[in-house]
């Protein structure tokens, strides 16, 4: 795997690429990699001739007081992970590289981006919008695959790419959890053994939502409040939301007329977790 530490490096990689005539897919992340971000690159690898990754933590997308300097970081585990899956080339861009001086262009895609994480984290979604278009621009890639762990994130960068007309195709991937449900992610490390247990809660009460859903409630709010009870009977008393919500637009949902997806976001322990899944009849 070649490893692109600045821009020129990776422009470079991306020009002999392109005029060999390889189909490119994109991955990118921002490191401490698990088993999730793994199935993305073995996703790229099936489609594509040749598969990128990138690793930035992107200070745009992180609050005042957020955990940007505390992010994990853990390069050479990544590494080993993306020599295994396959990954031709690792780009590790520096800030300066991606927001060089006097930066100043932000990415907003409204509407989508508002609400759920775009209300508990003021300017996130614009962070992500404009990194990931900055990426796109360097990688030029025709596949980038993302997790649908980050479901609202998935939507607000598919919505980006039609509306800029980015000639890119965009995968969005099932999640992937621990054995005992888990969505897996970089911020499961923030846990402690206590917090780990309370954890599956957000699991537990997805669950309880598809029961009831499958078992015919329709009302968007009951099964909201189901799922919150399984997250307050647990021990988890912040809750960012638990939201039912129409699959494309995630507007609330007056009557349910195609399965929902149910998201939740909650503070655990030290981190803040996030999960969702579709609700199906069966
Ligand atoms: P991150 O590095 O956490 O910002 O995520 C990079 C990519 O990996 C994003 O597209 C995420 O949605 C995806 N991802 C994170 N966790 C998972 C997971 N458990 N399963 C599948 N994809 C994931």
């Amino acid at each position: 795997m070649e490893l692109l530490t600045n821009r020129q490096l990776l422009e470079h990689w991306v020009r002999e690429t392109r005029s060999a005539g390889h189909r490119l897919g994109f991955v990118p992340t921002m490191g401490a990699l698990h088993a999730g971000h793994r199935s993305l690159f073995l996703a790229a690898r099936q489609t594509c001739d040749r598969v990128i990754g990138s690793i930035f933590v992107n200070p745009t997308q992180f609050g005042p007081n957020e955990d940007y300097q505390r992010y994990p970081r853990t390069l050479e585990q990544d590494q080993a992970l993306l020599e295994e899956a396959g990954c031709d080339a690792l780009f590790l861009p520096t800030v300066q590289d991606i927001y060089p001086d006097g930066h100043q262009t932000q990415i907003q895609v409204r509407d989508l981006a508002d609400d759920l994480c775009g209300r508990c984290r003021p300017g996130h979604f614009q962070g992500v919008a404009t990194v990931v278009a900055i990426l796109f621009n360097l990688v030029r890639p025709d596949q980038a695959c993302f997790g649908l762990k980050d479901y609202q994130q998935f939507l607000v960068i598919r919505r980006m790419v039609r509306d800029l007309a980015m000639p890119i195709e965009v995968t969005g991937l099932p999640t992937v959890r621990e054995a005992d449900g888990l969505a897996m992610s970089s911020r499961n490390r923030y846990l402690d053994p206590p917090a780990r247990q309370r954890a599956l809660a957000l699991f537990r009460a997805m669950e309880r939502a598809q029961v009831a859903y499958a078992g015919g409630e329709t009302d968007a709010a009951r099964l909201e409040e189901l799922a919150r009870q399984v997250l307050t009977e647990a021990g988890i008393g912040q809750i960012d939301y638990v939201a039912v919500r129409d699959p494309d637009t995630l507007l609330p949902l007056a009557r349910i007329e195609q399965d929902p997806v149910i998201l939740v976001a909650a503070r655990v322990g030290a981190a803040r977790l996030i999960d969702n899944r579709r609700l199906v009849r069966n």
